[in-house]
């Protein structure tokens, strides 16, 4: 099976962020992710007048992606307005990614489509995963 190009993955996540809300910082944002069986969910930025609770792109496509039964992903494709820097996710989406692995694909594009592949890794690197909750460590101490 061939796979999604990344155009038209970054096309998909500039179509997403044609439904961002985002009131406060107008900064829109889309994202498009690819699972290994070639499905994309696409996510866009949603702000709250409780600025907290703003959600971003990336961890919106992702969370449609895992309640509809997919955890391994190919890549994800990230689209903004920037005309002249690639669109670059923000920590806590780095480490929802990483939550599903290191060795995936991420397009940050600029404005006119343009993109640069990197991987959840090179974001990322050093991270805390589901792993390190699985190895060993000391014994609590409960000796008050
Ligand atoms: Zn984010």
């Amino acid at each position: 099976m061939n796979s999604l190009s990344p155009q038209a993955l970054v096309q998909k996540s500039q179509e997403a962020k044609n439904f961002a809300y985002c009131p406060y910082s107008s900064f829109r944002v889309g994202a498009a992710v690819l699972t290994s069986d070639e499905s994309v969910f696409t996510g866009c930025n949603v702000e709250n007048a409780c600025y907290n609770l703003g959600v971003c792109a990336e961890r919106m496509a992702i969370t449609k992606a895992v309640s509809e039964g997919h955890k391994t992903f190919k890549a994800i494709a990230i689209a903004s307005d920037l005309d002249d820097q690639f669109i670059s996710p923000c920590g806590a989406c780095r480490q929802v990614m990483r939550e599903f692995g290191l060795q995936w694909d991420v397009y940050m594009s600029k404005a006119d489509g343009t993109y640069d592949k990197t991987t959840v890794e090179e974001l990322l690197p050093c991270s805390f995963g589901p792993d390190d909750l699985r190895a060993r460590k000391s014994s609590p101490t409960n000796d008050k």
